[in-house]
């Protein structure tokens, strides 16, 4: 009997996978703990409007990855940033040499995978614990104890530590999986009554706890918002600090914003902070994604390539592909 596939993971990489599924006719069930769908690259919605507090933007260089780019830009869900890009280093801001072309969600990043989702069945606040087989099938539970299934396969598109948890029911996969270590990132959004009087609209940062700053508002679509700037610490001071109070995280990133930034920082109006306790895989890896095909589970996620959204993207890709070839064998 044919009985659905299950995703777990509706960031880009679930999402990925389900629609070149669906598009193969195969029928796909997708579940995730959060309440909307895009994993690292949601948007957290507050007072001072939607804040982009994972990916920042992408870039694009391979070819199928370029042809989704191009439709998703003609559909109205991303958009071209072109930001006054500075580097910062040993306390000297220069403009940044760096040209390439970068995409966003808009209004927000989360618009990208909204539209990815369309119209594809889900469960969202639905956290699944284990992934068991049933009489003859897969079967997931989730943390309140509730059963969903029965399944013919199931695609783990989480980040690698949670996704070896899930993958226990194939031993020699989930050790593949828990090889690939990630990176916390604490992240930091101050918003300012008076905009900053400084041309910077992002900024690579090196010398400091910060990696990253940009003007969230200044992105295509988010002109309405105050004056709202995204600060990313590095994974480094993410560790050393890792169980820090958010207010002193807020605290500490403030700091080293205003001696980075090189004009008059006010106290913000407005702050928050978000720990990403597995933001970035450690090293980019050539896998494309993982499975164990007899058994009909697999793997996928920016940690089996690049750590990018387009790695993540090419990995639920690779995963539908390795799933049909096998059921077309
Ligand atoms: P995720 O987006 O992590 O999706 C996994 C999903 O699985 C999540 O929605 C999660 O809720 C769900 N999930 C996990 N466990 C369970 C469970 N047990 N049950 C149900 N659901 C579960 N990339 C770029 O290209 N450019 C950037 O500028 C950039 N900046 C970044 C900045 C930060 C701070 C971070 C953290 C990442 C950044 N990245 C950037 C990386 C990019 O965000 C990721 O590569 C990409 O979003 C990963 O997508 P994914 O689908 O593989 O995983």
């Amino acid at each position: 009997m044919t009985f659905p596939i299950a995703i777990i993971g509706t960031g880009i990489a679930g999402l990925s996978a389900a629609g070149a599924l669906r598009a193969a006719g195969l029928e796909v069930q997708l579940f995730d703990k959060g309440r909307g769908s895009g994993g690292r690259m949601a948007s957290k919605r507050t007072e001072v409007g939607a804040l982009d507090l994972g990916a920042q933007y992408f870039t694009c260089r391979d070819r199928r990855f370029a042809e989704a780019v191009q439709q998703w830009r003609d559909r109205g869900w991303i958009a071209e940033w072109q930001p006054s890009l500075y580097d910062s280093a040993n306390g000297t801001l220069r403009p940044s040499q760096d040209e390439q072309i970068r995409w966003i969600g808009t209004p927000r990043m989360s618009a990208l995978t909204r539209g990815l989702l369309g119209d594809m069945p889900v469960r969202f606040s639905c956290r699944i614990t284990e992934v068991f087989h049933g009489k003859q099938h897969w079967m997931l539970q989730d943390a309140d104890g509730k059963a969903y299934g029965p399944f013919n396969q199931v695609v783990v598109a989480t980040p690698s530590p949670q996704a070896a948890q899930l993958l226990a029911a194939a031993p020699k996969l989930a050790s593949s999986v828990a090889s690939v270590a990630m990176e916390p990132n604490w992240a930091v959004a101050l918003s300012f009554e008076q905009p900053l009087d400084t041309p910077v609209d992002g900024c690579f940062i090196q010398d400091s706890p910060l990696e990253w700053a940009s003007r969230n508002h200044g992105k295509p679509g988010r002109a309405s918002q105050p004056d709202t700037w995204v600060l990313q610490a590095n994974s480094r001071w993410t560790r050393q600090y890792l169980d820090l109070a958010k207010d002193q995280v807020i605290e500490q990133l403030y700091g080293a914003f205003a001696e980075m930034i090189g004009c008059t920082v006010p106290e913000p109006v407005f702050s928050l902070a978000h720990r990403w306790l597995y933001g970035r895989p450690v090293g980019s890896h050539g896998w494309g994604a993982l499975a164990d095909s007899s058994l009909g589970l697999y793997a996928c996620g920016d940690w089996c390539l690049s750590g990018r959204v387009e790695g993540a993207w090419l990995s639920g890709q690779a995963v539908a592909r390795k799933l049909l070839q096998h059921r077309a064998s």
